[in-house]
């Protein structure tokens, strides 16, 4: 039997190269559309020449064309950092929605299986703790995540759409914050922010007084909770994430202490004021992952965190030496 094909757009981010690999690691042909607007072709460099492999390099906003049988459609394409929505708050806008109707009706037209990579941000500054699918949220929709919030629960509304109008096999993932390897340090989230700010010498800065919690998960926890989503039978949203939930001035402890581990350097903490409509706390219920997918996280904040620490502290040493050798 020929192998499934798999299109992932957003294969060039953070997420979205992970699950390259774990896709043509089960035997897929993978074909990954980014447009490289927060990706990076670095996330997949290992790639290219793997005959399995291909790299479209378009915006999905726009027709997609792609040759040949397709058998799941993953819609990862979306700025997904505050400070990247921020930057680009129409694009975030346009793929979540123009590039959720281009990526359906491409599923459509290939009656390939298609999922959809929605958020916990769709739950807002959210009433109901832990969060469960069936809480609506709250969510400013004027506000400055508004941009990535409401294209997101479009994103859902349409993908429900398909799939009630047009029967398309659907799967809407809700994921909370995910962290590991290939994250950008610039990207602005809590934990690349954090090693950042360390690794230039600089505090590491929390925004209010850091009781806000998140609950973080794993990017290989993630990538098995959505293997198993796609092949689940269920049209229903599903929480994938970490319940362990953690104050970020906690966080930033836990940062500061394997910094010190990792590369002897002691880091300070300064505050600065919290964003606007910056989530108090957010924790998923999972208690559906575990019934349907029999899915729970298995690799925990220290094992995590550990290994995040060492890429970044790899990745800059690297950077640095070649900077130097290229000035020699
Ligand atoms: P990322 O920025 O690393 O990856 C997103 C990718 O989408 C990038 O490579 C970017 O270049 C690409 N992209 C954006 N707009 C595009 C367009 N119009 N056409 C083609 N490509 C486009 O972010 P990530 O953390 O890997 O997030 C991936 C997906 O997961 C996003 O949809 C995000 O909303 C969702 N998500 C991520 C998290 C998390 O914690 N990482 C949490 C919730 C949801
Ligand atoms: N945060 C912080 N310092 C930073 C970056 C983020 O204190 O340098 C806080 C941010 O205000 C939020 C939490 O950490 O309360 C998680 O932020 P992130 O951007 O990682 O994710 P999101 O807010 O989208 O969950």
């Amino acid at each position: 039997m020929s192998k499934p094909t798999t299109v992932i757009t957003g294969g060039a981010g953070f997420l979205g190269s992970h699950l390259c690999d774990r896709f043509l690691a089960e035997g897929h042909r993978v074909i990954a559309i980014d447009n490289l607007i927060t990706g990076s072709a670095d996330n997949i460099a290992h790639l290219f020449g793997n005959p399995n492999f291909k790299f479209i390099q378009h915006d999905v906003t726009e027709f997609i064309y792609v040759e040949g049988e397709v058998h799941n459609v993953l819609h990862f394409a979306s700025p997904a950092s505050p400070i990247d929505y921020l930057k680009v708050p129409i694009q975030t806008l346009k793929v979540g929605s123009l590039g959720s109707h281009k990526a359906l009706g491409f599923a459509r037209a290939k009656k390939a299986r298609f999922m959809i990579a929605s958020t916990s941000e769709i739950y807002g500054d959210p009433h109901e703790h832990p969060q469960k699918e069936t809480y609506w949220g709250n969510v400013n929709p004027i506000g400055l995540r508004g941009c990535y919030d409401e294209a997101k629960r479009f994103a859902e509304a349409i993908t429900m759409a398909y799939h009630r109008h047009h029967g398309l096999d659907t799967r809407i993932l809700r994921i909370f914050n995910t962290y590991g390897e290939r994250m950008r340090l610039d990207d602005g989230r809590a934990l690349p922010s954090f090693v950042g700010s360390a690794l230039r010498g600089e505090d590491m800065t929390v925004f209010g007084d850091g009781s806000q919690t998140r609950s973080f998960c794993y990017v290989s926890d993630l990538v098995e909770g959505i293997w198993r989503l796609l092949h689940a039978n269920t049209h229903e949203p599903v929480n994938i994430g970490n319940p362990s939930e953690i104050t970020i001035l906690d966080f930033a402890k836990e940062v500061q202490k394997i910094m010190k581990e990792l590369t002897g350097k002691e880091v300070g903490i300064t505050y600065k004021p919290l964003p606007a409509d910056d989530p108090k706390q957010r924790r998923p219920d999972i208690t559906r992952a575990k019934e349907l997918l029999g899915w729970e996280p298995k690799v925990d904040r220290a094992e995590g965190l550990r290994r995040t620490i060492e890429f970044f502290v790899k990745k800059t040493a690297l950077h640095t030496n070649e900077f130097d050798s290229a000035r020699s």
